[in-house]
């Protein structure tokens, strides 16, 4: 079986949105209904209320759990595989893969990283990000 390229002239490209565009592919697509859910002003200060929580807890366990960021710190600068791989692989919903705690910590402490904004601490982590391409919704007006 041979794969088919699909060129610019294709009727499917041609009549595809130009999804480079500005705002072409804001996510989630304004008006939709997760859209209006996370434009509440309710949710946006509760938010807010877990983001403070999140960078509290953060530095009040920076004493504590610094070790792990230099031991990452070192790691990456030796190019130290063995030690990488032992790394909690949760992603916060922001920040994404920062925990530097090692892989199975969860029973004994949250989830920890260090941003450009500070320490940070959460629970759980973040879902994967879609895949680009035509499975992601996109809606364009
Ligand atoms: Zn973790």
């Amino acid at each position: 079986m041979t794969e088919r390229h699909v060129g610019p002239d294709e009727p499917s490209v041609r009549s595809a949105p130009d999804l480079h565009r500005p705002g072409a592919c804001a996510w989630p697509p304004a008006g939709s209904d997760i859209s209006v859910l996370m434009s509440d002003p309710e949710l946006q200060r509760l938010a807010g209320l877990i983001r403070q929580e999140e960078f509290r807890v953060g530095r009040d366990l920076r004493d504590e759990l610094q070790v792990f960021q230099d031991r990452r710190d070192y790691a990456l600068l030796l190019a130290d595989f063995a030690v990488l791989s032992r790394n909690c692989s949760a992603k916060h919903g922001r920040w994404g893969g920062i925990c530097v705690l090692t892989a199975g910590h969860e029973n004994t402490a949250p989830h920890w990283g260090v941003t450009s904004q500070g320490a940070i601490a959460w629970l759980g982590t973040a879902p994967d990000d879609p895949e680009p391409g035509p499975s992601v919704p996109c809606t364009v007006a």
